[in-house]
């Protein structure tokens, strides 16, 4: 089989390799589509402080189930699946207490495993693959594992019902929270970004209020309009020094901030709002299982746009096109997707 592989910053090369075999409770999988995802950018940029090439990135993954080990009782050839993009260990204390997305020994795929996605085949445990039901497309399901992040931001707020929230960055990920929140019955969506076609996207998307953030002057329109006062609940999908700095200061006292992106450096964080205004600080990695069943049903409820989050689409082969155009486009392509076979 191919496989797409980051031999060194910003170059791909692809490689031929023999096709991996499933064990016994395993299942052989023909990737069709793989979404590219602003964590696959770090890592093609040198960004990521752990994970560098040579890697296999992608974890955006759906396919075909093409053959199964002896041992698979829930899946079938020919059925359609999405993954569950990390490997946790099942032992350690945290897997145990229903939280194997902060596993001691956990591996993410498409970066910290050789088995990423942009591969024709991939093998995987059957209890990490999702079965996609008639009604969702391939391209809808690329977007399940996005919202399935989402999903589990929101459940880190606890509750978005009747409140205000402000969501900082409308990349996918925004834009997903922005549409999961409105369905769960959030109030007024404040969104923020710097590239003004997303937060026109955002609008139409049903954000009440956007804010453009690469204006010099927007802490004083935040002053100044009544509409921008202080929100229930802040979800931080930039994570920078600003965005945190923002948070702090959109959020009601005693209210809570949900960091959703992982930084590629260390972020100084001022702690006099935190204290003073005992801020609850939660952050929101990955998701469990169950997020992903949650995130599938609102993909085939039609109740997430999942058309306008797709840009652009690119066969496998042209994989260094597409990150390029991803890059020159400078933040203005939300989902770009990369087509396996
Ligand atoms: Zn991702
Ligand atoms: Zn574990």
């Amino acid at each position: 089989m191919r496989r797409i592989k980051l031999v060194d910053t910003r170059e791909f090369e692809i490689e031929e390799v023999s096709t991996p075999r499933p064990g016994e409770k395993e299942a052989l999988v023909r990737i069709k589509k793989v979404g590219i995802c602003g964590s696959d950018l770090h890592i093609y940029r040198g960004e990521n402080p752990v994970i560098k090439a040579p890697v296999v990135l992608g974890h955006e993954a759906v396919g075909i189930v093409e053959k199964t080990g002896p041992k698979v009782v829930s899946f079938r050839e020919g059925q359609r699946v999405v993954i569950i993009p990390y490997v946790s260990c099942g032992r350690c204390e945290y897997c145990r207490s229903n939280h194997p997305n902060v596993c001691d020994n956990l591996l993410t795929i498409g970066g910290m495993t050789e088995n990423g996605a942009f591969a024709e085949y991939m093998v995987l445990p059957e209890d990490f693959l999702i079965n996609i039901p008639e009604g969702i497309t391939l391209e809808e399901a690329v977007l399940i594992e996005p919202t399935t992040v989402a999903v589990r931001a929101i459940k880190r707020s606890r509750n978005v019902q009747g409140k205000n929230i402000a969501i900082l960055g409308a990349g996918t990920i925004g834009l997903l929270i922005l549409q999961v929140a409105r369905i769960y019955g959030a109030k007024r969506i404040l969104i923020t970004d710097i590239v003004e076609e997303k937060l026109k996207l955002a609008k139409r998307l049903g954000a009440d209020i956007t804010l453009d953030v690469s204006r010099r002057d927007y802490f004083k329109i935040l002053r100044k309009d009544d509409g921008l006062r202080k929100f229930d609940v802040v979800f931080d999908c930039v994570v920078n020094r600003e965005s945190i700095k923002l948070s702090f200061s959109l959020v009601k006292k005693a209210h809570k901030v949900v960091v959703v992106g992982i930084p590629t450096k260390e972020v100084e964080v001022n702690f006099i709002p935190i204290i003073c205004g005992e801020l609850d600080l939660s952050g929101s990695y990955l998701y469990l299982r169950e997020d992903f069943l949650e995130a599938r049903k609102l993909i085939k409820d039609k109740s997430i746009n999942t058309s306008s989050l797709i840009s652009k689409q690119f066969p496998f082969t042209e994989v260094a096109r597409a990150f390029q155009e991803i890059e020159e486009n400078k933040g203005k392509l939300v989902k770009v997707i990369l087509n396996m076979a």
